[in-house]
């Protein structure tokens, strides 16, 4: 990809992209130069069409270009802003969230998953006066420095364990336990009595592929936190308004001290949230003494795309949702019987045993999926049969 006089992509960037998980290095090749997209479909710049089910790795649950949704940013943004106050946007897109995810009886907005998860964090270490933080093998919390031990799809496909740069001392305040195993989480919260402030989740574990949470293993943790004196924090950047109106903690029937939320909540733009028990969230400051702030956060066009985006989030939605993925799982299952497919809701995972084969099987049938085997596909509302049908049709190859 050329740019800028004669330079490339390579030249500017660090692998020649913004974030690792875009680089091609595992399914080998170069990135689509994408130009273009709508509903569930974008177009390389010769023109190429492809079905997306990267969909900008989760937020666009919509599709692309929703018509709602370009109305509402062209609205915002045509009023000028942002204003450095609080606005009307920011409280009714606060509010749609609360009644749709009750746990949450206040937040705050910021502009990125990670910065939540830091903030979130920063609360629970005040609220407890404790110092460390448990968390799973697999599971993707953003790119703090606490909290990339064992993170899931970016370092997995790299095969880094962790990241360099990262303190001894900072790194020494994460345990990690293997997922959906409450053994190990007992064994960790007693072995470390009285200073493990927040156990963070991902309910839905997405970042190792799809694993879905064992029978019991939320309400476990649950029980656990509570009686260590522990908060429970889950990380429902992705799950949040996906899996379920309410997210993950309404799928699952268990209440979170704290969440995270991004991706979906920003209609494609940067966004991120954190909120929950309002005793907790009254600590964050001007009202209390937990120091958290952004120029940009709570930004009136951002405010204004997840607004529109949430509210085309009804029953028929989701009941459209699943019925699509539930049909590309089964005919996945059926171009692919040695696949193992994990699917919660509208994300999913195809494990197989040659993923770049198979990547660029489905991208030379015009079906665009994330480089790298630990990352969920995304299906949104604008995918449709035709869509499913080309995918299978490309999964099966010749
Ligand atoms: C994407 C993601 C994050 C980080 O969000 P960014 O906006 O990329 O910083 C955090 N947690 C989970 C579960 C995610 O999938």
């Amino acid at each position: 990809m050329r740019a800028a006089g004669s330079l490339t992509a390579a030249d500017l960037f660090p692998g020649g992209v913004s974030s690792p998980v875009r680089a091609y290095g595992a399914v080998g090749g170069d990135p689509p130069e994408l130009v273009r997209g709508k509903g569930c479909r974008v177009w390389d710049s010769a023109g190429r069409e492809y079905v997306d089910y990267v969909c900008a790795y989760g937020p666009l649950i919509l599709g692309h270009g929703h018509p709602a949704v370009l109305e509402a940013v062209a609205a915002a943004s045509a009023a000028g802003g942002p204003f450095g106050v609080t606005t009307e946007g920011e409280i009714r897109l606060g509010a749609l969230i609360r009644e749709r995810m009750p746990s949450i009886e206040r937040l705050r907005f910021v502009n990125s998953g990670t910065e939540a998860v830091m903030s979130a964090l920063r609360v629970a270490r005040a609220a407890t006066g404790r110092d460390l933080v448990l968390k799973f093998e697999g599971c993707y919390h953003g790119h703090s420095d606490g909290l990339l031990a064992k993170a899931g799809s970016g370092l997995a496909t790299l095969g880094l364990p962790g990241s360099a740069g990262v303190t001894a001392a900072v790194a020494g305040q994460t345990v990690v336990v293997p997922y959906n195993d409450l053994d190990a989480v007992a064994a960790a919260l007693v072995a470390n009595r009285g200073q493990v402030a927040a156990v963070i989740v991902e309910p839905v574990a997405a970042n190792m592929g799809v694993v879905p949470p064992a029978p019991g293993f939320l309400d476990g943790l649950r029980r656990l936190t509570a009686d260590a004196g522990t908060l429970l924090v889950f990380d429902e950047v992705i799950t949040g308004f996906r899996v379920a109106p309410g997210g993950a903690q309404e799928l699952y029937g268990v209440r979170p001290d704290l969440t995270v939320l991004g991706k979906v909540i920003g209609g494609g733009l940067p966004v991120g949230a954190y909120g929950g028990r309002a005793d907790l969230m009254n600590l964050v400051a001007p009202s209390g003494p937990v120091y958290q702030a952004g120029t940009l956060s709570g930004h009136p066009v951002v405010m204004a795309a997840g607004e529109a985006t949430l509210q085309q989030l009804d029953a028929a939605l989701y009941a459209r949702l699943e019925a699509t993925a539930a049909e590309l799982e089964a005919g996945l299952r059926e171009a692919r019987p040695e696949a193992r497919i994990a699917r919660v809701g509208s994300l999913l995972t195809a494990f197989v045993l040659d993923f770049a084969s198979f990547f660029n099987r489905l991208r030379a049938g015009g079906v665009l999926v994330p480089p790298s085997q630990y990352e969920a596909w995304f299906v949104s509302a604008a995918h449709d049969p035709t869509a499913v049908e080309l995918t299978m049709e490309a999964a099966r190859g010749s």
